[in-house]
C-alpha cells in the first residue's frame, strides 16, 4: 500500500527536480527511471486512487469500466453513426487510478509493425525508427511466450509477458482455421507480424502486469520519489514572458497546492488529459483558447487531430459443441484457487480474447505487406455474460441486444472483432470550458473519408472472417454466421455491401487507441505539438510523453507502445540533464 507516500506536501518540501503528471502506462515508467538517480527528486501526481487486487484478475477486465477507475468519457453524437448505441454515443473509457489505463485494459500485448515506427521516423522524427525503439520494448519485458522468434524478446524486465495459460477449443479451431485459409502462424511481436497467433498477454503468473504492479510497486520505498494519488493537476505553471514551465497546481482533499520544479514537468496524463491540461495552461489553438478566455501562451494545434481504432461488434458465429467460453466455469471456486495458487485456469483469460490475426485486405492500395486489419478472436460474445456487462461497455441498446444476442444466451457462439488499424478518417477534441473539472468534447468523425475506404476495408475483413469460418477446422463444429438482421438494417439484403455498411453505422465501437492529440512532428509540420524529443514547441522545460504523441495509428494496441514511449522519454530526459551538468 502506498498510503504512507500519500500525505499532502507542506510548502517546505514542494520543490522537485521533476514532476510527472499521470501514473499511467507511460508516466509510471518515467517516474521509475528518473528516480533511479538518487540525486534527483521526482513527484508523481495521479488523480485516481490505488486499485485493489481485483483488477489483477484478467477475465473480469470489462467490469472495471463500471467503477471509479474509469473516467467514463463519451464521444459526441455523430450524424449517421453509432445508430444502435444508447443516445447514439460511443463510450470512450480511460483508466483513472495508480497505473492509469493499464488497470482496466484487456492486456493484449502488441508492439506494432516495424513499418509503423519507420514511418514515424520518415515523417521527420529521428530516433523513432523500429531499430531505434526496439531496445526499449525489450528493456521493459520479462517474456516467457512459448512460440517466440529468438532475438526479439526481453527477459528479466519489469513487465510480465506470457501466453494466456488457459485456452478454449474454439481458439485452437480459429488458429487452425486461419492457417487452413492461408495465414501463417507467427510471433506477431517477432520477425513478421502478418499472420495468426495465440494472443500474447501483459500478465505475470496469470495476473495483470499493470504499470503500477510492474513499475511502481517494486520501488515505493525510494526516498527520492513522492507519489500522490487523488491529486488532480489543474494546470501547468508557465511563465508567460520566459515561456518556461516551473511547476503545477493540483487539488487534493479539496485544497489547492502548488508544486515547483527545477528541471522539467512531464505530462503523461494520456491522450485526452494531456491535451486538456496543455490547453487549460494556455498552450493550444489560439482562437479556441481566446473563445474560452484562456490566456494564450503558445499557439499550437493541440487536440486538432485524433485517430482511433474502431471495430464492428456484430460478427458472431454459432457452433454445435461447447468449445467456447462458459460463464459458469468462471464462477466456480476452483477457478479462483487455480488463479491464485498456480497462475492458471479460466480466470486468466483476457476477457475472452484468445487469438489475433494480422492481414492485408484485398482492397488495400498498399503495395507492401502491411496489414490494414487485425482480427481479434473472442471465445464468446455479448451473450456470454447474458448482456450484463460486456455489451454495456459498448452501449449497445436493449433493442439490438434482444434481437441479436439474447437468442444466443443458451447457445455456443464465438465472435471476431475486426480492428481497422490504419483509418483514413480522423476526429479531434476540444475543451468544453476553462473549468478543469469539465470533460473535454470528443469528436470521432468516423467513416467520413471521401473515398469511403474505411467502410470498404471493414467489409473486406468481414468477408475474410466468413472465409475462415468455412474452413474444415470450423466446419467440424458446424460454424454458422448469426444472420439476425441488425434492427434498422432489416430492409437491406443480408450480406450485401449495403447491409454491412448499415450494420457498421449502427454497432461500431472503439477499441480505445486514441492517439495524435499532441502529435510528435518536425517544426515544419503544421499539426505538430512536440518535437522528436517530446518537448512542447515554444515552451521550455515541458514535455509530453504518452500515447497522445503518437503521430499516426499503429498496427497495434497502445499499451506496449506507451511503455516504450515512457522508456524512451526517460532516456531522452536523462541524457538532456546529464549534458547540462
Ligand atoms: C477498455 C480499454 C481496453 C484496452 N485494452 C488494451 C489492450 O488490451 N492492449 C493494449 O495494448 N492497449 C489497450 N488499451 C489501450 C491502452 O491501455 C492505453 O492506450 C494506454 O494504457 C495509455 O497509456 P498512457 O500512458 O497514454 O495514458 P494512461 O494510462 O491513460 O494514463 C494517464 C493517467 O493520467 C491520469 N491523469 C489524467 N489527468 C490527470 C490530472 N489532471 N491530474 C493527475 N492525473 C491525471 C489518469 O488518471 C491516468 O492514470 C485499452 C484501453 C481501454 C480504455
Amino acid at each position: 500500500m502506498l498510503t504512507s507516500y500519500n500525505e499532502a506536501l507542506d510548502n517546505s518540501e514542494a520543490a522537485f527536480d521533476f514532476i510527472v503528471v499521470g501514473s499511467g502506462s507511460a508516466g509510471s515508467v518515467i517516474a521509475n527511471r528518473l528516480s533511479e538517480n538518487n540525486n534527483w527528486t521526482v513527484l508523481l501526481l495521479e488523480v485516481g486512487e490505488e486499485a485493489t487486487f481485483l483488477t489483477d484478475i484478467p477475465v473480469i477486465a470489462p467490469l472495471f469500466q463500471f467503477t471509479n477507475l474509469n473516467w467514463n468519457y463519451l464521444m459526441e453524437k455523430q450524424e449517421n453513426m453509432c445508430l444502435g448505441l444508447v443516445d447514439q454515443r460511443m463510450a470512450w473509457p480511460r483508466g483513472r487510478g495508480l497505473g492509469g489505463t493499464s488497470l482496466i485494459n484487456y492486456m493484449i500485448h502488441v508492439r506494432g509493425n516495424r513499418r509503423d515506427y519507420n514511418r514515424w521516423a520518415k515523417m521527420g522524427n529521428p530516433g523513432w525508427s523500429y531499430r531505434d525503439v526496439f531496445r526499449y520494448f525489450t528493456k521493459s519485458e520479462d517474456c516467457s511466450v512459448q512460440r517466440q522468434d529468438p532475438g526479439y524478446h526481453g527477459i528479466g524486465g519489469d513487465l510480465g509477458v506470457q501466453d494466456v495459460p488457459y485456452r478454449t477449443e474454439s481458439a485452437h479451431a480459429f488458429v487452425k482455421a486461419a492457417q487452413e485459409a492461408g495465414h501463417a502462424y507467427v510471433d506477431y511481436n517477432g520477425k513478421r507480424q502478418m499472420g495468426v497467433s495465440y494472443v500474447q498477454a501483459t500478465t505475470r503468473r496469470g495476473l495483470r502486469s499493470s504499470a503500477e504492479a510492474a513499475f511502481l510497486r517494486p520501488i515505493i520505498k525510494r526516498q527520492n520519489l513522492k507519489i500522490l494519488t487523488e491529486s488532480r493537476v489543474t494546470n501547468i505553471l508557465i511563465d508567460p514572458i520566459t515561456k518556461q514551465a516551473y511547476g503545477v497546481q493540483y487539488i487534493k482533499n479539496r485544497q489547492r497546492y502548488t508544486a515547483l520544479v527545477s528541471k522539467e514537468v512531464i505530462l503523461s496524463a494520456g491522450a485526452f488529459n494531456s491535451p486538456q491540461l496543455l490547453m487549460l495552461s494556455g498552450v493550444g489553438p489560439k482562437k479556441h483558447l481566446e473563445d474560452l478566455k484562456i490566456q494564450v501562451i503558445q499557439d499550437l494545434p493541440v487536440g486538432r487531430k485524433l485517430y482511433d481504432h474502431i471495430t464492428f461488434l456484430g460478427l458472431v458465429f454459432t457452433v454445435n459443441q461447447s468449445i467456447v467460453s462458459d460463464q459458469s466455469v468462471l464462477e466456480r471456486p476452483e477457478s479462483f484457487l487455480k488463479l491464485v495458487l498456480n497462475g492458471d485456469g479460466p480466470l486468466t483469460s483476457l476477457g475472452g480474447v484468445e487469438a489475433l490475426l494480422y492481414f492485408k485486405t484485398n482492397v488495400s492500395r498498399d503495395p507492401k505487406p502491411y496489414p490494414d486489419m487485425e482480427l481479434i478472436f473472442i471465445s464468446g460474445g455479448m451473450h456470454t455474460d447474458v448482456g450484463e456487462y460486456y455489451r454495456k461497455t459498448f452501449r449497445i441498446t436493449d433493442e439490438i441486444y434482444n434481437a441479436v444476442w439474447k437468442p444466443l444466451e443458451k447457445k455456443y457462439a464465438w465472435s471476431v472483432l475486426p480492428m481497422l488499424v490504419h483509418p483514413k478518417s480522423y476526429g479531434h477534441l476540444e475543451l468544453k470550458s476553462s473549468n478543469p473539472y469539465h470533460f473535454p468534447k470528443f469528436y470521432g468523425n468516423f467513416f467520413t473519408d471521401p473515398r469511403n475506404e474505411d467502410v470498404k476495408t471493414f467489409i473486406a475483413a468481414i468477408r475474410e472472417v466468413q472465409r475462415i469460418a468455412r474452413t474444415p477446422a470450423f466446419q467440424k463444429y458446424d460454424a454458422q454466421q448469426v444472420k439476425t438482421p441488425i434492427p434498422g438494417c432489416g430492409h437491406l439484403e443480408f450480406d450485401s455491401d449495403e447491409y454491412w455498411e448499415c450494420a457498421l453505422r449502427h454497432i461500431t465501437g472503439t477499441l480505445h487507441h486514441q492517439v495524435a492529440t499532441c502529435k510528435m512532428g518536425p517544426r515544419n509540420d503544421p499539426e505538430a505539438v512536440v518535437d522528436n524529443e517530446l518537448r512542447v514547441y515554444g515552451i521550455k522545460n515541458l514535455r509530453v510523453a504518452d500515447t497522445s504523441i503518437i503521430p499516426i495509428p499503429l498496427t497495434a494496441h497502445t499499451n506496449v507502445p506507451a511503455f516504450m514511449i515512457g522508456e524512451k522519454a526517460a532516456d531522452l530526459i536523462k541524457m538532456n540533464w546529464m549534458r547540462e551538468k
